[in-house]
């Protein structure tokens, strides 16, 4: 007989203390049933259908997908110095198990947009392969991609004919200094060189992500606008999440997003965008110079001061095949194991929606800060696994 895995056993991988579910009356979202404290059995029932529905009304369509938990930089909000204990290679996903995953996303699930992510998804030697297998899917999903930059002047025109179609590197200074004080390691012209060979190779838009830390970049913000504008990059500034390995986070420390629109403003004029945003996490601003000229547009990501939690469309899948159905998750749904037990598509498909349906109603990290500004007295508990072992 073939073995099962339980597709809706849901595990913490780390012993982490687990906090009461915190459900919040998030705008837009119809209002909470809490759980039981078992699990998905108290749960309402779940519609019939096969999308990704939440019980706060929310439809996932959105897959983060991380290839690999590596990196080659070491940035302060993310990893420590040494690193991270990486996991073991016969626990990664392989290429062929990544598509599948992938498919069962977007031929089943409803999914329509896969990003690529890590860790540094460029350390996949296997990337192109993995591009192109999703590109094969149909509906063929829009394929995105978070990454530092380094190596994808090689990469970038091999990906685009895979069927990558944009980029998002991450570009937190344009100064060599503060580069190798931020990511530990002296390679910003690296990271440069494939912000334009993603350009020349035809994937757009290439959107820039800048976290600012307190003394260290946050008065370069100007200056990295200016060179995105020039550029014809869009860049988007995010607040720095408690999500970095070594839970040194504070309130008090992080640059909010007024303080980032504040900044700007002393050297732009910027105008709220009238688009409506949807599920996209940045509010976006024309960008305009004295005399009114259009000159570009900068996003600001409020993760934290004005989460968008009731709008938010992603399903997260680990490098290791583990299930999340938020950033902040405590829980995780173990796809490798169904998948490497031989269980068929439709059974990932129903755990893929057990999950979800459970997502929380909102990460709660905002909801009350502690004094000297620490997050240990609101309900929020910052998730073991750092931003690298999940996939930004
Ligand atoms: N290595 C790739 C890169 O550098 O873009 C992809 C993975 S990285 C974890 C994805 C994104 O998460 C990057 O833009 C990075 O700046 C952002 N990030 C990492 N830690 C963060 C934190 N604590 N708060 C906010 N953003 C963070």
């Amino acid at each position: 007989m073939r073995a099962r895995a339980d597709p809706v056993r849901r595990r913490p991988i780390y012993p982490v203390p687990v906090a009461a579910p915190v459900f919040l009356p998030l705008p837009g979202t119809r209002p909470a049933q809490a759980p039981s404290a078992t699990g998905d059995h108290g749960f309402p029932p779940r519609p019939a259908g096969d999308a990704l529905v939440d019980r706060f009304g929310r439809v996932a369509a959105d897959l983060r997908l991380s290839v690999t938990d590596r990196c080659n930089l070491r940035c302060t909000y993310c990893m420590p110095a040494e690193g991270v204990d990486w996991l073991a290679r016969d626990d990664l996903l392989t290429a062929a198990e990544l598509v599948r995953l992938a498919g069962v996303a977007v031929t089943a699930l409803g999914v329509r947009h896969v990003r690529l992510t890590g860790g540094e998804p460029l350390l996949r030697r296997d990337l192109v392969d993995i591009v192109a297998g999703i590109a094969a899917l149909q509906p063929r999903p829009r394929i995105a991609m978070t990454t530092n930059g380094l190596g994808l002047a090689r990469s970038a025109a091999d990906l685009a004919a895979a069927g990558l179609d944009r980029v998002n590197v991450s570009l937190d200074t344009l100064r060599p200094d503060t580069f190798r004080a931020l990511a530990r390691r002296d390679r910003l012209d690296q990271t440069l060189a494939g912000l334009a060979a993603a350009a020349s190779a035809g994937l757009a838009p290439v959107k820039v992500n800048a976290v600012l830390m307190r003394g260290v970049n946050d008065e370069q913000a100007p200056e990295l606008l200016r060179f995105c504008l020039a550029a014809g990059y869009e860049l988007r500034f995010i607040e720095q999440m408690p999500l970095d390995a070594g839970h040194g986070w504070t309130r008090a420390t992080m640059i909010t997003a007024a303080e980032i629109h504040d900044r700007l403003s002393r050297e732009f004029s910027l105008v709220a965008d009238e688009e409506p945003r949807g599920s996209a996490p940045a509010e976006r601003f024309a960008v305009r110079s004295v005399d009114g000229r259009l000159q570009g547009r900068v996003g600001i990501v409020a993760s934290v001061t004005a989460s968008f939690c009731g709008a938010c469309d992603r399903t997260r899948l680990t490098a290791d095949g583990q299930l999340r159905s938020c950033l902040f998750s405590h829980t995780e749904t173990d796809l490798r194991a169904m998948l490497r037990s031989g269980v068929d598509d439709a059974e990932i498909a129903e755990a893929w929606r057990a999950t979800m349906w459970a997502k929380p109603a909102g990460h709660g990290i905002d909801d009350e800060v502690g004094a000297g500004g620490g997050i240990a007295s609101s309900g929020f508990v910052q998730p073991d696994r750092p931003m690298s072992a999940i996939g930004g």
